[in-house]
């Protein structure tokens, strides 16, 4: 089984704030530990000095009164008032360490006062069960439950006896609480300043990358203006200006293409193309504005006897001057392509019918009258045009009912058929074919 670490799904933003607090909770959890270890151990040994360091004046006389075998002496009045001024002393233990008679001597502070125990006083206090008794230097235990510290001090005497004290280590245990609470309040401080900062830091950077990728889609120019990021001077301006001028390019030049697969290389005219991007919009706007739309489809008469008579270079000749014939007659907003070899297709719109028969008729007679010789096939003749004209005047429900494409695929048909006619008829003539579209 193959495991895909959920990564791809992460966004920039999200893997910058996550490895970023990865490593600052590292490095502040290191260093935090790092510091409590060594303020720790540092309090720990100082109290343990103190602790020691109380008993060191004590430390000869104890042995030689253990040596002597002085052992009243040992609880005498004047070692307890030494004892006692011990600072946070709670319980003592001297013992001999002679295998044959040994002697045990503890002492327990009740009520403030550090006193004798006698040998029917049960002592609950436990000395550590790892205490290692056979060497001959001084070692403590922290009980930290218990808040009390655990001294082993090896004696002089020949019998190697020892002290075992037990300290209140309250205040120690105190300070470790503190030191805790201090490391953990500077390391969640530490934490949350520096996510802020990378906050902020990934918005100035991830948050301008993704508003220009939501631009990119948009890809118009003018939209590029309103860009906020192209007034920066960082690497994320560097990226907007060479992106803008980049889109403007490829805007350009996709206009030049558009603007060349519309227009027709002879003539000049919208070419098939641009019918096609533009007829099923131009029926729509005109519909809506509630006029009557009409298609022309106009065919040169006998053009091929033309281009065999007087040669293809002529015949191109006579196509422009016809495309423009067609152009000039036409109004503003009225638009002509040229559909195919010899067939211009004229869309126009008028306020009514009768608009539109006009209209084809003008069209018609202005071809005729640029006067150019056809003497091809009977000679003095001049070249004209055959006209299929079909219309629509429909009410906004219609439109609605068969749409725009449907309505010009009717409307081609309409006409083509009506230029069938007007050739069948004799040529150079109009025919509007009656409204099939209801
Ligand atoms: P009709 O009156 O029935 O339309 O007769 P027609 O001769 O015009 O009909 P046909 O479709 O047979 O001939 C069309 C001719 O148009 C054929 C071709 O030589 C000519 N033609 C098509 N495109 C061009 C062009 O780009 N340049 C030139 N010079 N001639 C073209
Ligand atoms: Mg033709
Ligand atoms: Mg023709």
């Amino acid at each position: 089984m193959i495991f895909h670490f959920p990564c791809r799904h992460l966004t920039i933003h999200r893997v910058l704030l996550l490895s970023h607090l990865l490593l600052v909770v590292c490095l502040v959890g290191v260093m935090s530990y790092a510091r409590y270890e060594s303020e720790w151990s540092n309090k720990l040994r100082y109290f343990v000095e103190l602790s020691k360091g109380s008993f060191t004046p004590h430390l000869n006389d104890i042995s030689r009164l253990l040596t002597e075998q002085q052992y009243s002496k040992l609880t005498s009045a004047k070692i307890l008032e030494h004892l006692n001024a011990v600072d946070k002393l709670k319980f003592l233990d001297i013992s001999s360490g002679e295998q044959q008679s040994p002697v045990h001597i503890q002492f327990v502070r009740a009520s403030e006062y550090l006193g004798i125990v006698d040998a029917n006083q049960t002592m609950n206090v436990q000395s550590p069960s790892d205490w290692n008794t056979n060497v001959l230097e001084s070692q403590y235990k922290l009980d930290k439950s218990g808040h009390a510290l655990h001294l082993y001090l090896p004696l002089s005497n020949p019998g190697h006896g020892r002290i075992w004290a037990v300290f209140n280590a309250s205040s120690v245990m105190e300070y470790r609480q503190t030191l805790i609470r201090s490391l953990l309040l500077e390391a969640v401080s530490a934490i949350f300043l520096s996510m802020l900062v990378a906050l902020y830091v990934t918005r100035r950077v991830v948050g301008p990358i993704k508003s220009l990728a939501k631009n990119m889609s948009s890809s118009e120019p003018p939209s590029m203006e309103l860009l906020p990021e192209l007034a920066r001077h960082d690497e994320i301006g560097q990226l907007a200006k060479a992106y803008k001028s980049l889109l403007v390019k490829n805007y350009d030049q996709l206009r030049q293409l558009q603007a060349q697969n519309d227009t027709d290389t002879l003539t000049g005219i919208g070419s098939r193309y641009k019918y096609s991007r533009v007829a099923t919009d131009f029926i729509e706007r005109a519909l809506k504005q509630q006029k009557c739309v009409g298609m022309f489809v106009c065919d040169i008469d006998y053009f091929k006897p033309y281009n065999d008579y007087y040669g293809h270079k002529e015949g191109d000749r006579a196509l422009v001057a016809v495309a423009k014939g067609i152009q000039q007659t036409l109004a503003a907003g009225d638009m002509v392509f040229r559909f195919g070899g010899e067939e211009f297709l004229v869309l126009l719109a008028r306020p009514k019918k009768s608009g539109l028969q006009y209209a084809g008729e003008m069209l018609r007679e202005s071809i005729e009258k640029l006067n150019i010789p056809h003497n091809a096939l009977q000679g003095c003749g001049v070249v004209t045009i055959s006209v299929g004209g079909a219309y629509a005047c429909l009410k906004r429900m219609s439109l609605d009912e068969l749409g725009a494409k449907k309505i010009l695929d009717m409307l081609f048909e309409d006409a083509d058929k009506s230029l069938y006619q007007s050739k069948e008829q004799g040529r150079n003539r109009f025919i509007l074919s009656a409204q099939s579209i209801q």
